[in-house]
């Protein structure tokens, strides 16, 4: 290979078909160590959390008819970064190669005598059909598979799609881009000889919450797509093997399958919401409203840190709580046994789970989870009178533990150990989304959740349900004006999200 300009290298990496899941290491590699991004409208957004902070984020666009920038002026910004000696990365959605245009990119860097990665991604022309339960290529009935673009006009006589080849060839053919020209190519494809009842299936938003699945033959297709107003992003599937969607279609039939869910949990702790949701199939709008922050006097909860070994009892409210103590904990010491012979007591179990993390035993855990449930446990166990507590948590949070823990004899110490700010920035568009599209349910974790959410100022969509973690969350939602109309048994996340469930189950 010619000697190259300089360390400077881009990456056309192919972002799969939305999945999250199903992006390759090697894509997440590349995003991670990226230092300019540049990524298109069918990438799923949240891979551009995988990215260095620092990393510069640009849009090209592309959705049909809205070019952000023009072909010509994504090489020409490829070239230029990948010039000034930086790790690009130019996400394309599914695979860069296929009707992607990277083999044009791929080029302009070659003519610039730059490096350059080829990360092959998985297409939507296997992947969509296959959420749809067709499998592109089925042993007796099809055994081959042709892929094209529906973008040309078949009408225009320079169309390179030949249509009496195409209607020869049989076996199953999968078109994209396309969807807005569905009546003129199944109009082309017919008067080429194709059966009128030939199975098709439009498969859009494939492998994402928002999949949908249009199924019909070569006749009334185009007029059931007018029906059902299907529009882009679509991948269209000609053949036989539609048919055994019938008995493999296994993506849409999940119990929240169809349902827009929005998360409003801070950043770093949306995932384990959103991906249980993700898993029942619900299409999750995540929309952090508040973001932990250190607190506003971090030098006094450091002292109260430092002299942890003093207390008979250490009480965790929340998992955050515990990331802030154990923070600051193993700054200041790099024993563990500094903590002296302080007991352990939290509410929930995701706050116990973080305090076993850290390898510390959990001496009381409430069977609910509300800071009552630990004022009458301390009560059971014999009260706290004259016994030393110390007490982190967030700031402004309710005051029952103090006074209550005060009032029994405890001497106890608050450390303010961190504060929820509200969540100023929306990277992935999930506003605008929502405002856009609406949503089924939204998911409320915490009162500061409730408060932020409506701090926004957003318009409630149409027909949005309110579901709440727990009794204390609802009573804030009620405050606002709002109807609550699930709530948690349990008042954790697994239990927010089987409330939700059986929801569903009696009200589809
Ligand atoms: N390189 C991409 C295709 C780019 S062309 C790939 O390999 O998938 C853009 C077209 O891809 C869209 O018009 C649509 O036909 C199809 N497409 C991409 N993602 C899709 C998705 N999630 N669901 C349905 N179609 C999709």
């Amino acid at each position: 290979m010619a000697e190259k300009k300089n360390s400077g290298r881009c990456y056309l990496v192919g972002a799969g078909p939305g999945d999250l899941g199903l992006v390759t290491l090697r894509a997440k590699e590349c995003i991670q160590k990226a230092e300019v991004i540049v990524y298109d409208y069918l990438c799923n957004p949240e891979m551009l959390n995988w990215a260095p902070e620092a990393a510069a984020r640009i849009f090209a666009g592309k959705k049909a008819g809205a070019h952000t920038l023009t072909q010509e002026e994504i090489d020409a910004l490829l070239v230029q970064k990948t010039g000034e000696g930086k790790q690009v990365v130019r996400l394309k959605g599914g695979d860069p190669f296929l009707f992607g245009r990277g083999g044009e990119e791929a080029q302009a860097l070659a003519r610039a005598g730059l490096l350059f990665e080829i990360v092959p991604g998985i297409t939507s022309a296997i992947a969509g059909p296959a959420y749809a339960g067709i499998p592109v290529t089925h042993r007796g009935s099809n055994s081959h598979v042709t892929f094209f673009t529906g973008h040309e006009d078949p009408a225009k006589s320079e169309s390179s799609i030949d249509f009496s080849a195409l209607a020869k060839l049989g076996g199953t053919q999968v078109m994209l881009m396309g969807v807005e020209r569905i009546a003129a190519i199944s109009q082309e494809m017919l008067a080429n000889g194709m059966r009128p009842d030939l199975p098709v299936a439009l498969v859009r938003w494939a492998t994402t919450g928002r999949q949908q699945t249009l199924v019909g033959d070569l006749q009334n297709i185009a007029q059931r797509v007018v029906e059902r107003d299907f529009s882009a992003p679509a991948v269209a599937i000609f053949g036989e093997v539609v048919k055994l969607r019938g008995e493999l279609n296994w993506f849409e039939g999940r119990p929240l399958a169809g349902k827009r869910i929005v998360v409003t949990r801070s950043r770093t702790q949306a995932g384990v919401l959103t991906e249980q949701l993700q898993i029942l199939g619900a299409d999750v709008i995540e929309l952090p409203t508040i973001r932990i922050e250190p607190p506003t006097d971090l030098r006094a909860f450091a002292e109260l840190v430092q002299d942890a070994h003093v207390y008979d009892w250490i009480v965790f409210t929340s998992p955050n709580g515990v990331n802030a103590f154990f923070d600051l904990f193993y700054k200041l010491y790099n024993d563990a046994r500094e903590i002296g012979g302080a007991k352990i007591a939290v509410i929930g179990p995701a706050t116990a789970q973080r305090v076993k993390d850290f390898r510390l035993h959990v001496d009381l855990q409430p069977d609910k989870f509300v800071a009552e449930a630990l004022v009458s446990e301390f009560k059971k166990q014999g009260g706290v009178e004259n016994v030393r507590i110390l007490l982190a948590r967030a700031e402004k949070a309710r005051d029952v533990l103090p006074k209550e823990l005060s009032a029994m004899g405890g001497i106890v110490d608050e450390g303010l150990a961190y504060r929820t700010v509200p969540e100023t920035r929306d990277d992935n568009g999930a506003r605008s989304r929502l405002l856009a599209e609406g949503a089924d349910m939204i998911t409320f974790t915490s009162s500061s959740t409730v408060e932020n959410f409506l701090a926004l100022g957003l318009p409630w969509p149409e027909g949005l349900l309110v579901a709440s973690i727990g009794p204390i969350t609802s009573q804030t939602a009620r405050d606002f004006g709002l109807n609550v109309d699930v709530e948690a048994r349990r008042h954790d996340v697994p239990g927010l999200v089987d409330a939700i469930r059986n929801f569903y189950k009696r009200r589809p």
